[in-house]
């Protein structure tokens, strides 16, 4: 039974994405699928993404059915309110979506949407894949040795959003607990202060972690890495290393082995149809990135980890323009791109689209609709090769020529048409 929507219509084709008794996605092959262009430059991308999304469903004999749905700006206008019950409950009922940026005010008005959206929705994991795409330009020698794919938690840590405000009752409460019942004497400076409550719990840590190993697994990956800062934070990232190591041994113990058995019990060398488990602390992971790329495969990360990650490593593969993400949740997904709302360029049908196409590649993968997905690829790269590309990539190619995002997608499209 669908939900009573106020102000936005079901499209009267589609059918409905279920679940089987695995919480595994169950998918028609006209689905209906709810979008949100989002602020900013989501206007402009969002419309791009669709237009490229739609040419490689059909060329792969299916359809989408769009959904468009509100959330900021656009549904301020609507319904005034900025994550209206219409959007929720349609990416609740159609199971799988995709979402362009949203504009978060930083230090005051409201909190995050799209924490927000990851809550409401339980979307855990933020997936994030890094890998290099032929003819784009990149700030390192070999952006090519990068293929990686980021797993952060995306429900705890700092941004559980338990925070209290200098000068107010409840920091001052937070501060005499700290201090005097639980012994922290002095620990905390005089003066106004603001308190943040960082959770890990075992629960997320292990639905994370159990995550990136099936993906692991079921992709054909070399390894898993944890990446912590277990050092310092001792009973929180600590605790998701610990968790970590916990889990691959309860539930994948076949499937599994830890860098330290594969020096002890395989002299370095990790049979074909394993995957290794192993940590590393996050500064030296940053470091690791770059000098030895080749190396990492699947990283596993609290939530502030793998933000600060996934951006660093979305650069070396060419930066914000490119770098596609999705939420999961069980039986749920809503892809994203990796970038924001990019305010000043709002509009102006001049940014690049190929991080929100290449999510919406994403977003086909987790269909199942591998073809679709492989076309989207495979045309994105061949546009950017072309070298007729949106302003951040001419500028920084030779001979390259500039594309407004609309003909820049356009192009895409044509390109699947002749793949096809
Ligand atoms: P941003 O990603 O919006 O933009 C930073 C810069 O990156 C831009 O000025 C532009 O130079 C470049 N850039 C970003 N996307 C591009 C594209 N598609 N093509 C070409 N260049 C691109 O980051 P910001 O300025 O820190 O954030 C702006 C707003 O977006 C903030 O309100 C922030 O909270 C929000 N935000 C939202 C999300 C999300 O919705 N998931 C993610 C990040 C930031």
């Amino acid at each position: 039974m669908s939900h009573e929507y106020e102000q936005v219509e079901v499209p009267a084709d589609g059918e409905h994405i279920t679940v089987d008794e695995n919480d595994e996605l169950v998918v028609p092959d006209n689905p209906v699928i709810p979008i949100i262009h989002g602020d900013g430059i989501g206007t402009d991308v969002g419309p791009a993404a669709q237009a490229v999304l739609n040419a490689a469903a059909e060329a792969t004999g299916r359809e989408i059915n769009w959904m468009r749905v509100y959330a900021g700006e656009a549904a301020r206008e609507r319904y005034d309110e900025n994550l209206p019950d219409d959007t929720v409950e349609a990416l609740k009922e159609f199971r799988v979506s995709i979402k362009g940026p949203l504009t978060t005010p930083v230090g005051a008005g409201f909190r995050s949407l799209n924490v927000a959206l990851r809550k409401k929705l339980d979307l855990y994991a933020n997936v994030r894949p890094t890998y290099h795409l032929d003819g784009v330009p990149s700030p390192v020698t070999a952006p090519e040795k990068m293929d990686m794919v980021n797993f952060r938690e995306n429900t705890e840590d700092v941004y559980a959003g338990i925070e209290f405000e200098a000068g107010t009752d409840e920091v001052q409460q937070v501060k005499e607990f700290v201090e005097e019942e639980m012994g922290f004497d002095s620990t905390i400076h005089d003066g106004p202060v603001g308190i943040g409550i960082k959770p890990i719990t075992e629960f997320g840590t292990k639905r994370l972690v159990r995550r990136a190993i099936e993906y692991a697994i079921a992709n054909d990956r070399d390894s898993v890495t944890l990446v912590h800062k277990g050092n310092i934070m001792k009973f929180t990232e600590g605790a998701f290393r610990d968790w970590g190591y916990e889990l691959a041994e309860e539930e994948f113990a076949e499937e599994t082995i830890t860098e330290d058995e594969l020096w002890d019990e395989y002299d370095g060398e990790a049979p074909d149809d394993v995957v290794v488990v192993k940590d590393r602390i996050a500064d030296n992971m940053l470091q690791q990135l770059l000098t030895r790329t080749e190396q990492y495969d699947v990283l596993a990360m609290p939530n502030l980890n793998g933000d600060y990650l996934s951006d660093a490593a979305g650069a070396q593969i060419g930066g914000l323009g490119i770098a596609p993400g999705a939420n999961l949740g069980e039986g749920r997904v809503l892809a994203e791109p990796v970038h924001g709302s990019a305010p000043k360029y709002a509009g102006q049908d001049k940014v690049n689209p190929s991080a929100m196409i290449l999510s919406g590649r994403l977003m086909l993968e987790q269909l199942g609709w591998h073809d679709a997905a492989e076309l989207v690829r495979d045309a994105v790269e061949a546009q950017i090769s072309s070298k007729r590309v949106t302003y951040d990539i001419e500028r920084q190619v030779e001979g390259g020529e500039k594309l407004a995002t609309s003909e820049f997608a356009d192009e895409i499209v044509e390109r699947i048409h002749d793949l096809a």
